[in-house]
């Protein structure tokens, strides 16, 4: 549990301040995420919304203890450009949301995202969207108008506060195609309903038709979090329309505040430019994961703060995984070090470097110590502080490992055996195949060996030879052999 000296502080981006966080109930602390909508990829600025999301959900869940923290992610998986894909390829919408949502949910899962406690599909909550709408036109926020349903954004004075729009300021902030303007009473009114389009549509009261975007999130946060959320996230171009738009179809339904406390993420740029599929710079999970492991790329996503932008490049990766490699090296030595000694020990943290989370989830701040801690005794001098400052018995070397394993899982990295993390992706079959080759060097150099003694020259020379071909070999696969009294292992580069 969190202790007065420790509390957690987030930049809260409708007071624009740095707060103290102190959730409504300390049993039941709820964040809702804007998730993805899926009829294609997602590139690594989406993965960027998510890992700062999952860094909240995993230092959360340390604070208060993981049955304490819900969180919910949605799926639209209703949107025009879903009908139209559909449309185009003639198939059902759900077939292309079903797709999409397990190659996304598949990315997440290797860039060490926990999967989060509730992920709602919009098509699941159409009752609930359709309960919201009702409500709103009942208490006057909300008018018919040829088949659609718009929020009356003059009924809300609370309009603009989070992103700072007054209303004279605002025209349209629809997405394409939503908004219609010939049927609004303001132009900054935004659409609740639509009409049914290509055959997808639901029944209402108030005509059959499908939700808006902005409905969806309001009425599938409540449904699994309630009416007013602890913390809502999501990337800062959603700020203007979503968000203002779902605070103000919640507060006007609901009658109570929505979220106490508002994290956005800064944008991860391509270039000098926004990653986004409109500019067409996006670099894909998807295709990623092809080349690098999931790790290397969450700890690139971690190297800047979530409210600093951070610019993607193929460097960035470079140098994470090198460290990566250096940290894994390290791990390996200590645990062959303390040898059967080794006991993980799961109860304590390095609370030094969970003061870097703490503050505002500075994860930037969190890898330098880390890299100190790697580089020097000091690190280790600190590790050992913390477990006096717990009150804990001093450490042998076996707990100060187990401790900075504890402490780097609350940002999802390192928990990975070393072998396995030098090893890398590897298919039994490739596996059995790097063994035979293997055995197959190490007969050429008996056979060698053979040969010397009696006094073959050529043989050996061949031999040996045969033997330096497989490892070079595997070399140029990025296998690496490592020779030893016991034997010879093998490692990824
Ligand atoms: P979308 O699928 O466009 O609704 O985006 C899903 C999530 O990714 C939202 O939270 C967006 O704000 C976020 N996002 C999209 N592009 C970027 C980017 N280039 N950098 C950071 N976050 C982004
Ligand atoms: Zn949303």
């Amino acid at each position: 549990m969190i202790t007065e000296e420790h509390p957690l502080t987030l930049y809260n981006s409708m007071t624009r301040k740095k707060e103290r966080f102190i959730p409504q109930d300390p049993k039941r602390v709820t964040m809702y995420n804007c998730g993805p909508t899926v009829y294609s990829y997602a590139h690594i600025g989406n993965a960027r919304a998510a890992v700062v999301a999952d860094v909240l959900f995993r230092v959360l869940r340390h604070i208060y203890g993981e049955d304490h923290v819900v969180y919910a992610r949605n799926i639209t998986d209703v949107d025009d450009k879903i009908i139209a894909a559909a449309k185009e390829q003639d198939v059902p919408i759900s077939e292309i949301t079903e797709k999409y949502a397990r190659i996304y949910n598949d990315d997440l899962a290797a860039i060490g995202c926990l999967p989060p406690t509730h992920q709602p599909k919009a098509t699941n909550h159409i009752s609930h969207m359709a309960q919201m709408i009702e409500q709103l036109i009942e208490k006057d926020f909300a008018y018919e108008s040829d088949g659609h349903v718009f929020f009356d954004v003059s009924k809300y004075d609370d309009y603009g506060k989070l992103s700072g729009n007054t209303l004279d300021a605002l025209r349209g902030g629809d997405r394409v195609g939503e908004g219609e303007v010939a049927r609004k009473r303001n132009a900054a009114d935004f659409v609740l309903w639509k009409p049914e389009l290509d055959g997808v549509g639901w029944e209402a009261s108030f005509g059959k038709g499908r939700p808006g975007w902005h409905i969806e999130c309001s009425a599938m946060s409540k449904a699994t979090l309630g009416e007013t959320i602890d913390i809502h996230c999501g990337g800062v171009d959603l700020k203007f329309p979503h968000h203002e738009n779902e605070i103000a179809q919640s507060c006007c339904a609901n009658e109570k505040p929505f979220a106490k406390y508002w994290v956005h993420n800064e944008f991860l740029n391509m270039g000098s430019e926004k990653m986004s599929k409109s500019l067409g710079n996006v670099t894909l999970i998807n295709d990623l994961l092809k080349v690098w492991d999931g790790e290397v790329i969450r700890l690139a996503l971690l190297k800047a703060s979530f409210d600093s932008e951070l610019d993607w490049s193929e460097e960035l990766l470079t140098q994470s995984k090198s460290q990566l490699n250096g940290w894994y090296t390290f791990v390996a030595a200590r645990k062959k070090q303390i040898g059967e000694e080794y006991i993980y020990n799961p109860e304590v943290v390095s609370l030094g470097l969970m003061q870097s989370l703490y503050n505002n989830l500075n994860t930037p701040h969190f890898l330098s110590r880390l890299i100190d801690f790697f580089k020097s005794e000091d690190g280790e001098t600190e590790l050992l502080q913390s477990f006096i400052d717990q009150g804990k018995p001093p450490p042998g070397t076996s707990d100060v490992l187990s401790m900075m394993i504890n402490t780097t899982r609350v940002l999802g990295l390192l928990q990975k055996d070393p072998e396995e993390w030098f090893r890398g992706n590897t298919s039994d079959d490739e596996e059995d195949e790097i063994n035979d080759l293997i055995q197959q060097r190490d007969a050429a150099k008996m056979a060698a060996i053979a040969a010397k003694k009696l006094g073959d020259k050529a043989k050996m020379g061949e031999q040996f030879k045969r033997s330096d071909e497989i490892r070079d070999k595997l070399k140029a696969r990025g296998i690496v052999l490592e020779d030893s009294p016991d034997g010879t292992t093998w490692r990824r580069e």
